[in-house]
């Protein structure tokens, strides 16, 4: 999705809120000014003033729900089904009084669709869409056959049966299955916008030599596990991991060798940890595992499981295979006022009394 959902519906209501602005005021001035008032109908154009400001009145209030819905949960999809589903019908309300084939019919039916498929979920705007189209096509009918009034806005013409089949043929023929066509590849453009949207994204969190979360999106991962663990009061681990005498491998078999050491070092550290678990590479050879609901007891073994992994199988290079160690700091808190600076800052404490121990242990911070 390019837009979070409740702001994408903000946007829509904003838009339409504009646009009924927009109706009001020619309107209005469509009342006073005489070289207008001649060209319309004036009850009518009492009507359309009055159905505008219910419109003003109505997409305002959804704003506001909208907000409501939004700062109760973020995330939440029902304001995009609300504006998805309530968007099409007022617009149909407007077609009928300006004139069910005129041209801002057409233009507010080909340009709507393409909005819908960038803010809100393609299959309710697909059916929303479907629906109004039954509504525009039902209406056409019923202008053409003289049960109502073709744009009455403008005057009340005499029913013009000639208008049917005619009417018919555009519409059902030509007009809804090229309609049809132009939305099928608005849908593929737009889903092939977001797929790659979804590439570059999922490229820009990773580290590009071992593929774990590279330090800024962990950065962001944090944040969401310490804003979880808050509100659920699970506690939260964070073991640091420091890669033992990595120098002296970058030093003896090469830059090549330290690389590949670094991948195993990642795949094995990986394989070691849960689903629910995160690992990303803070620095050069040094990694951070954020553990979701988990104490400081079960933090320890986690990490003790992850040490025992990481050297028990040895690192294949080009040149030779070599043992690889690592030194792990634990820490962790329990779930309800989390500093997440705090949180790193003893894990990185434990990770250098590791060190002074004598490196390749666990130590958990006290
Ligand atoms: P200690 O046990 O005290 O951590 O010793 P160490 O040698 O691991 O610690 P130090 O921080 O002095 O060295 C880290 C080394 O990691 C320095 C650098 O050459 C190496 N390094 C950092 N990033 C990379 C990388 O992307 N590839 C390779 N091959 N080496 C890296
Ligand atoms: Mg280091
Ligand atoms: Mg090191």
């Amino acid at each position: 999705m390019f837009w979070p959902p409740a702001e994408g519906a903000l946007l829509a209501c904003f838009m339409t809120i504009l646009m009924n602005l927009l109706f009001l005021a020619t309107g209005l001035i469509a009342e006073v000014l005489p070289q207008l008032a001649m060209h319309v109908q004036q009850p009518v154009l009492r009507q359309f003033n009055i159905f505008s400001l219910a419109m003003i009145a109505l997409w305002s209030s959804v704003f506001i729900l909208i907000l409501l819905i939004r700062r109760n949960n973020p995330q939440s999809h029902i304001p995009g089904l609300i504006v998805t589903y309530l968007f099409g019908h007022p617009m149909v309300v407007m077609a009928y009084f300006n004139g069910v084939h005129s041209m801002v019919t057409g233009l507010l039916l080909a340009v709507t669709p393409a909005f819908g498929f960038v803010m809100f979920r393609n299959r309710h705007v697909m059916n929303a869409l479907l629906l109004i189209w039954l509504e525009v096509i039902l209406l056409g009918l019923a202008v053409s056959l003289g049960w109502l009034t073709d744009a009455p806005l403008y005057g009340d013409q005499p029913p013009n049966r000639f208008l049917v089949p005619i009417w018919f043929f555009i519409q059902v023929l030509i007009g809804f299955p090229v309609a049809l066509a132009l939305l099928m590849i608005t849908r593929y453009i737009v889903s092939t916008l977001r797929t790659r949207e979804a590439q570059v994204r999922e490229l820009s969190r990773r580290d590009a030599l071992t593929g774990v979360w590279n330090r800024g999106y962990l950065n962001e991962l944090i944040a969401r596990e310490v804003a979880l663990s808050e509100r659920s009061g699970q506690p939260l681990a964070m073991v640091v991991v420091d890669l033992d005498l990595f120098k002296r491998i970058n030093d003896e078999y090469g830059h090549a060798a330290g690389d590949q050491a670094l991948i195993h070092a990642a795949r094995s550290l990986g394989a070691s940890i849960r689903e629910v678990d995160h690992l990303g590479r803070y620095g050069g050879e040094e990694f951070v595992l954020l553990l979701p609901n988990c104490d400081e007891e079960n933090a320890r073994i986690t990490a003790e499981r992850c040490r025992t992994a990481l050297s028990a199988e040895p690192v294949k290079t080009n040149q030779t295979e070599l043992t690889l160690n690592g030194s792990f700091g634990v820490a962790a808190v329990r779930g309800d006022k989390i500093n997440s600076d705090e949180l790193f800052r003893r894990a990185d404490q434990a990770l250098y009394q590791a060190k002074e121990a004598g490196r390749n242990r666990v130590v958990v911070a006290n």
